[in-house]
């Protein structure tokens, strides 16, 4: 089998390149194989080996990262016959972002046949992969993430192991870019608004942090609370919430501008003072999503 120290990825987009640079720079002997050619000219120029074929690169080391679009895609790539067969006992680590349904049917597939199977999330854009700030999460068997943690520490940053169940990273993956996507939806609908009453995106950005540096220690002084179910909103009751949300709606409507966003919101919150639950915080929409 191939020696520790090497290494094959799959997949040269932005972010493929970004692994497999970090592994070149690491010394870490990288195969590179992507569907379209030529995204590995520089690589190669550093050092990186092309490969011919899926199975030419998997070959090649005894570890596979894979960082493709969707798992439609790393399908399109694993599963043939002959790829399943060139990987038979050597390990695969998918760190491409999907589903957790997708992870786990994926871990299914490698398990029927003989591939090691790690699976696994990059939380960071492409310019932090070698640097301190990358953050990688993985999830899956704790044996085979320690097997092959001293080559995955090539690319740099944090690593951490979430647990056994192959879905949890795409899991937390899923949680985070909630966060992510809803926040940025917010801030293109207010730099619509802010523009519309005439203020331009500059002058709004160092308030705009502000709000953001309000929002991360609140996400762990309320983790605990929410845990235990405590909704408790001294100080900020939710029917504030669903007022300040009714003045965005009617400004934003006011200029033409769509408020769906801010209505589903506000939506959320009056469902939950009509429930009886108008002097508890905002989270108490938690509770409201999770009765299915
Ligand atoms: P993309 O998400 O655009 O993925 C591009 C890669 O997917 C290319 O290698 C492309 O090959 C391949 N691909 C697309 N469709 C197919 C297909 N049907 N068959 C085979 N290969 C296919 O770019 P990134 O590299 O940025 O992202 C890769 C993964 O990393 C994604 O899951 C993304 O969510 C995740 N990620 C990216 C971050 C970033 O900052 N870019 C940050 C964190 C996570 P081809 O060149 O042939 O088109």
């Amino acid at each position: 089998m191939s020696d520790k120290s090497a290494v094959t990825v799959i997949g040269l987009g932005p972010m493929g390149r970004a692994l497999a640079g970090a592994f070149v720079d690491a010394g870490v002997r990288t195969t590179v194989w992507n569907r379209t050619p030529g995204r590995d000219r520089e690589l190669v120029e550093r050092g990186a080996v092309r490969a011919r074929s899926v199975e030419e690169a998997v070959t090649a080391s005894g570890l596979t990262v894979v960082c493709v679009v969707d798992y439609d895609a790393a399908d399109a790539i694993l599963r043939r016959d002959a790829v399943a067969a060139a990987l038979k006992d050597r390990t695969v680590v998918n760190l491409t972002a999907d589903t957790p349904g997708r992870a786990r049917a994926t871990a299914s597939w490698a398990a029927d046949h003989g591939i090691r199977y790690l699976d696994g999330a990059i939380m960071t854009p492409t310019v932090t992969i070698g640097t301190p700030d990358a953050v990688f999460i993985h999830s899956g068997p704790h044996d085979l993430y320690r097997e092959h943690l001293p080559v995955l520490e090539a690319l740099g940053g944090t690593h951490t192991h979430l647990g056994e169940d192959i879905g949890r990273a795409a899991a937390y993956d899923i949680a985070l870019l909630d966060i992510f996507w809803t926040a940025m939806t917010g801030y293109a609908h207010a730099l619509a608004v802010a523009k519309a009453e005439g203020i331009t995106a500059r002058e709004l950005a160092p308030f705009a942090k502000g709000i953001s540096a309000i929002l991360s220690p609140g996400f762990e002084e309320l983790a605990a609370r929410v845990d235990e179910g405590d909704f408790s909103g001294e100080g900020n009751p939710i029917t504030s919430a669903a007022s300040s949300m009714a003045h965005i709606i009617h400004t934003s409507e006011g200029h033409g501008i769509d408020a769906g966003v801010m209505r589903a919101a506000e939506g959320l919150a009056r469902r939950v003072i009509g429930l009886g639950h108008g002097t508890d915080g905002f989270l108490r929409v938690t509770e409201l999503l999770g009765r299915r």
